[in-house]
This record gives C-alpha cells, sequence and structure tokens, in this order.
C-alpha cells in the first residue's frame, strides 16, 4: 500500500466505523457529544503499538488521556499539569494510572545514551534512575530484562513525581482524591501488570496522606 493510500484508508476506516457504530445504535454519538465523566485517567507512552482503550477493552469516553515519549512527569509540563489539574477537578476521575512498557524506546534511549537527539534530553530523569539504582540494575545479566526492570522502576518513580503536583496535594488535603495505580504492559504477550507501590515509604515522606488506601 503506497503512503498516500494507506493515508486515505484512515479516512475510510473511520467512515465505515461509523456507519457500523449507526447501524447497531443509532444515538451512538448523540449520546457520545453529551459530555464526558470518565472514571480513569492514563498517563501513558506514546508508542505506537499502545493504545490502551484496545488493550483494556475500553469504549470511547472511559479513559482520559495523556501520552508522552517514556510516560513522565515533569512538575514543570505545562501540558501534563493541564491534563491533570482537569481530570482530578473537573472530571473528578476515580483512578490515576501511569503506565511504562517493556521494549520502551525512551527508556534504551536514556540507559544507553546513545542518541543525540530530544529523546535523550527528555528521558534524562530515566538516566538519573539508573544511576540510582545502579546495584539492582547490574545485577541482572541480560540487557533486555535489565531495561523491562528500568522500566518498572520509571513508572514508580512518576507515581512519585505525580504525588508532588500541587493538584494532587491540594486533592490529598480535601480527602478527594483519585486511587493511584502503577502498570507495566508487555508488548510480546500483551497483557498488563500492575506493580506495587511503596505506599507506606511515602506516606512517611509526606508525599500521600496517612489515610491513603490502595
Ligand atoms: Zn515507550
Amino acid at each position: 500500500m503506497s503512503n498516500s493510500a494507506e493515508y486515505k484508508q484512515l479516512l475510510q476506516n473511520n467512515a465505515n466505523w461509523v456507519e457500523e457504530k449507526l447501524a447497531t445504535d443509532p444515538s451512538y454519538f448523540e449520546m457520545l457529544s453529551q459530555g464526558q465523566k470518565p472514571p480513569f485517567l492514563y498517563i501513558g507512552c506514546s508508542d505506537s503499538r499502545l493504545p490502551i482503550d484496545v488493550f483494556t477493552g475500553s469504549i470511547p469516553g472511559q479513559i482520559f488521556i495523556h501520552r508522552n515519549v517514556a510516560n513522565q512527569v515533569f512538575l514543570n509540563d505545562m501540558n501534563l499539569l493541564t491534563v491533570l489539574e482537569f481530570a482530578v477537578k473537573t472530571l473528578k476521575v476515580q483512578h490515576i494510572i501511569i503506565c511504562g512498557h517493556y521494549g520502551c524506546g525512551g527508556v534504551e534511549a536514556a540507559y544507553t545514551g546513545t542518541t543525540l537527539n530530544m529523546v535523550e534530553n527528555w528521558t534524562m530523569n530515566i538516566r538519573d534512575i539508573a544511576m540510582e539504582n545502579k546495584k539492582e540494575l547490574d545485577a541482572i545479566p541480560d540487557l533486555t530484562e535489565r531495561l523491562n526492570k528500568l522500566s518498572e522502576l520509571n513508572v514508580i518513580r512518576q507515581l512519585r513525581q505525580l504525588c508532588k503536583t500541587s493538584v494532587m496535594h491540594d486533592a490529598f488535603r480535601k480527602n478527594e482524591y483519585p486511587k493511584l495505580h502503577g502498570w507495566v504492559l508487555d508488548i510480546s504477550h500483551g497483557l498488563i501488570k500492575e506493580l506495587p507501590i511503596p505506599i507506606e515509604e511515602w506516606k512517611d515522606y509526606g508525599l500521600l496522606p496517612t489515610s491513603y488506601e490502595p
């Protein structure tokens, strides 16, 4: 398929999909256009292989989504902070999921430091995570498995970053906060793995309220 045909196919697929939807439910788009009340905010990697709604069998209106390379949470990222504030304060999502994945190019770029492009700048925080966990990572002989472990550590670090945002502070203070979840997706078999969050440790540091329950 030529590049142009592949592009045109997107629009054709859209038209087909709309037709199918209307055939089974004539009011589908009327209902959808009335507003959103998603229970989930998802922060994931931009990787094209990870449409989380497909992997979780979700429907339009269920997941509010923010994606960037290697699912990073920076306290000065206006894009992410705007999404977070809107999700927590206006949509009042019940869960926030940060999802990384094995085979993440961003994590690999950060670990190997072999690129000189923006991805390396963007993922510099992951390089710090690797340095801080050098002993644990060095004990894993296989590079792929080591990078997988780093992907997991990255998710937990980004959740910790999330707890530091003023949006979450405010939500914790008001005792109206979404539950936090860390996921890593293994593209090689499609399954999602839930990662343990060091809740008690974070409570000790004041990152989570003492009343927080997972
Ligand atoms: Zn990735």
